[in-house]
Formats: C-alpha cells, sequence, structure tokens
C-alpha cells in the first residue's frame, strides 16, 4: 500500500488542498471526501496538536492510507496566546471581518502587538504519530490592509516584510506560511519512510 504514495488529508477546504498538494509533489493527496462523507469531527483540544490529532484519529478510521490532518491559528502574545484555537470563532458570528474587529479592540493601546500563526500538522501512518509544528512571527497592525487571503491575514505584518499577508500573492505568503512550515518537516518524514 505504501508504495502507492497515497495521503488522505482531513480537510475539504480547497485552498488548503491546493497549498498541500503543491509541497507535497509525488504524492497523490485525497480529501477527507474521497474516503468519507460529511467528515467533520468536533475540535475539542486545547492545543492545535490535541485539534489536528483528533481530526487525523477520526479520519483514520475510515481510510487505509497514511492520513494528515493539520490545526492553525493565530497568537497574540500580549493576549497570553488569544485568539489560539478559538481562531476561527473568536467574535459570535465567526466571521473573518468580525474576528479582526474583536482583536483589533482588544489590543487598543496596546504596545507589544508581536504575534505569530501557527499550525500543527499530525500524520498517522503504519500505526504510528508523527506530530510537526510550523511558526511565522509577525506584528498585528491596527487595521486591515489587503485584499488576498483569508482569516487575520489583512492585519499580520510577518517580520522581514513591509506588508500584510493579505498584500502578498498566494505563492509569496505559501513559501514562508506556518501550514508551509510544518508540512515541509512532514514531507521529510514521509520521504524517510517511501524512500
Ligand atoms: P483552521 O486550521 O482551518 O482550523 O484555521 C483556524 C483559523 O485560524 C482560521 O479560520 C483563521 O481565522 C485562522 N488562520 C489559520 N491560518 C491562517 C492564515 O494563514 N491566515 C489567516 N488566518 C489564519
Amino acid at each position: 500500500m505504501q508504495s502507492d504514495r497515497v495521503i488522505v488529508v482531513a480537510t475539504n477546504n480547497k485552498h488548503k488542498l491546493k497549498e498541500i498538494r503543491q509541497i507535497l509533489e509525488g504524492f497523490k493527496v485525497l480529501s477527507a471526501s474521497d474516503v468519507v462523507e460529511g467528515f467533520n469531527p468536533s475540535e475539542d483540544g486545547k492545543t492545535f496538536c490535541e485539534n489536528s490529532l483528533i481530526k487525523a484519529k477520526a479520519l483514520a478510521e475510515f481510510s487505509q492510507y497514511p492520513v494528515l490532518a493539520d490545526d492553525s491559528g493565530l497568537e497574540v502574545f500580549s493576549l497570553g496566546g488569544e485568539p489560539g484555537v478559538y481562531s476561527s470563532r473568536y467574535s459570535s458570528s465567526g466571521l473573518d471581518e468580525d474576528n479582526i474587529k474583536k482583536l483589533l479592540e482588544r489590543l487598543k493601546g496596546e504596545v507589544d502587538r508581536r504575534a505569530r500563526f501557527s499550525c500543527c500538522m499530525s500524520l498517522i501512518v503504519g500505526g504510528c504519530i508523527i506530530q510537526k509544528e510550523g511558526y511565522v512571527y509577525g506584528v498585528i497592525i491596527d487595521k486591515p490592509i489587503g485584499d488576498n487571503g483569508f482569516g487575520y491575514d489583512p492585519i499580520f505584518v510577518p517580520d522581514g516584510y513591509d506588508m500584510t499577508f493579505a498584500q502578498m500573492s498566494q505563492d509569496q505568503k505559501n513559501a514562508i506560511s506556518h501550514r508551509r512550515r510544518a508540512l515541509a518537516m512532514i514531507k521529510e518524514e514521509l520521504e524517510k519512510i517511501y524512500g
């Protein structure tokens, strides 16, 4: 089975699948919907790694192939790591615009605006669990700029750049993203296994 180089990813998000397929070149990447209908496990872990493992284990029940799951979000240091695992449901509506509004409100008058995007990837292969974390550090600016990307991209300026993630092209952002960094380490592990 391993010679098939097939991986099932615990998401149906088209953007994530595209990014993962680009990076895991040489592997056939299937989505959750290719192996099970209506995949949507509850993400009630306290960390990104707990949540990605919940998703990977849930999908492994249905897959004969290795499974990969990610969980990610934004952590603002002066807010003790908020919004963290609540990134997508920080405001009551959960809309990107409202999440950003709430975060900027919470940061009003705060001089320490350092933050990071974090991603934890969990891979289950041959009954073993491998977890890798990727980060991108930067600062939160005081108003949204840029139309690309999603989530908190319009208010996040990565270190070493003078533009937000939302002002970058998808390729530019993907080259330095937290997901990219975690996935690059997962790819190394897969190469060791598959040769
Ligand atoms: P999830 O990994 O899809 O559960 O992402 C959780 C939430 O974290 C998203 O809904 C976004 O609010 C935020 N997030 C994760 N990665 C990014 C990113 O690359 N840019 C902006 N927001 C992100």
